[in-house]
């Protein structure tokens, strides 16, 4: 153990074996620890114990509609990219109660939910994954109205964030400006090197957090050392040989000037509507508020539950729907997420995550489809 704190922006170097005793630490001051998890055929986040319970030695393979794993004879804990969750649901739960209405001497008393936020540190967050933290913070924390949910459940977060070295054939965080290095939103943020991890620190709390866990400093060479994995993970993704790639210069007139492109229509016809596409995107955000009243009579929640703009409901106003068919909800995810996005939030509502192009079931693919309106 070391005496000193390691400074914010500083990087250190802890072993491999070492590594359980900063999850340790993070169990001893969180409520939940999170990490990446092989479960079901798939890494999801799930409460982590030991670092044994850690991917170790797995790969996935990602095409569009494609998934899976395959297990190497490698001490790599984090050699898998993405799974289908991001940090969303997290902060932005699939289901929560917003409010309880009661009903008292013939009058209705409303009352907001201020459950306090459970304390978790999640293990394994890639870059992308810290841009959709980012975007979402600016649509539930930035704008004139802030989610008090969110805030809670923001403010009780502590990131350990892993750099990635491998990319799969669906990523495109290059071409969206968002990784693969990690370069904010982190409290720790780890590269695994051969015999060690590199551990940059982010904030005051990781500094705190790597009390328990021996450290030693990194020299210039070691810290270039470790900044070296995301360059050259980086320089293979733009020259096209581990990434989709996407051209982004102009794409709002690009979508603008072409929504009566007959793509739309071909994109449309292989479409299920099905919303897989915007459940596993880490950014976005709709959703649906429901009265579910219990049988007094007398008590209603008020539930907030994930949409997707690819129902039919989501765009019912005044007894009709103002997107009737695939083809306009499929434009308008697109058009949102690639374009308007951009009037809206000032930034792309896309990370280059490829989790839309994996979890399709039809394998569609928005890189595929930007470049066809293109005419490439
Ligand atoms: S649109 Fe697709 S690639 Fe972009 S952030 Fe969402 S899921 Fe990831
Ligand atoms: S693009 Fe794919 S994932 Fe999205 S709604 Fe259509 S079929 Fe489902």
């Amino acid at each position: 153990m070391n005496s000193a704190k390691p400074l914010v922006g500083s990087f250190v170097r802890i072993q491999k074996r070492d590594l359980q005793s900063l999850v340790d630490e993070l169990k001893a001051v969180h409520d939940r620890v999170v990490g990446p998890r092989e479960i079901d055929s798939a890494i999801v986040y799930d409460d982590l114990d030991h670092v044994d319970q850690l991917p170790i030695g797995v790969i996935d393979h990602q095409e569009g509609g494609v998934y899976r794993l395959t297990h190497e004879s490698s001490d790599s804990h984090f050699d898998y990219v993405v799974g289908p969750q991001s940090l969303k649901s997290f902060l932005f739960p699939p289901h929560e109660t917003i409010s309880e209405s009661f009903r008292k001497d013939g009058q209705w008393e409303i009352q907001a939910v201020e459950t306090p936020a459970t304390r978790i540190a999640v293990l394994g967050p890639r870059a992308c994954d810290l841009r959709g933290l980012a975007i979402q913070d600016k649509v539930f924390l930035e704008g004139p109205y802030v989610d008090p949910g969110y805030k809670r459940r923001r403010d009780a977060l502590f990131i350990v964030a892993v750099n990635c070295r491998r990319s799969v054939a669906t990523c495109f965080c290059h071409a969206m400006d968002c990784g693969p290095a990690v370069t904010s939103h982190f409290d720790l943020a780890l590269t695994e090197m051969d015999e060690c991890f590199a551990v940059e620190i982010g904030t005051s709390a990781g500094g705190v957090a790597m009390d328990a866990t021996s450290w030693e400093p990194m020299s210039e060479t070691e810290v270039a050392q470790a900044k070296e994995v995301s360059v050259e993970l980086e320089e293979s993704m733009r020259n096209g040989t581990s990434a989709r790639q996407m051209e982004t210069g102009g794409i709002r007139e690009l979508l603008m000037d072409n929504l009566e492109h007959p793509r739309w229509q071909e994109v449309a016809d292989r479409c299920l509507s099905c919303g897989n596409c915007t459940m596993v995107c880490p950014t976005c955000f709709c959703s649906s508020a429901d009265e579910v009243a219990d049988l007094s009579g007398d008590h209603v929640r008020r539930e907030r539950s994930w949409a997707s703009c690819f129902t039919a409901e989501h765009s019912y106003m005044h007894s009709g729907n103002v997107r009737k068919t695939t083809r306009s909800r499929y434009r308008q995810w697109l058009t949102h997420k690639l374009a308007t996005w951009q009037d809206q939030f000032d930034s792309s509502g896309c990370t280059g995550c490829g989790r839309c192009i994996t979890w399709c079931p039809v394998g569609i693919d928005l890189t595929e489809e930007v470049a066809a309106i293109r005419g490439e």
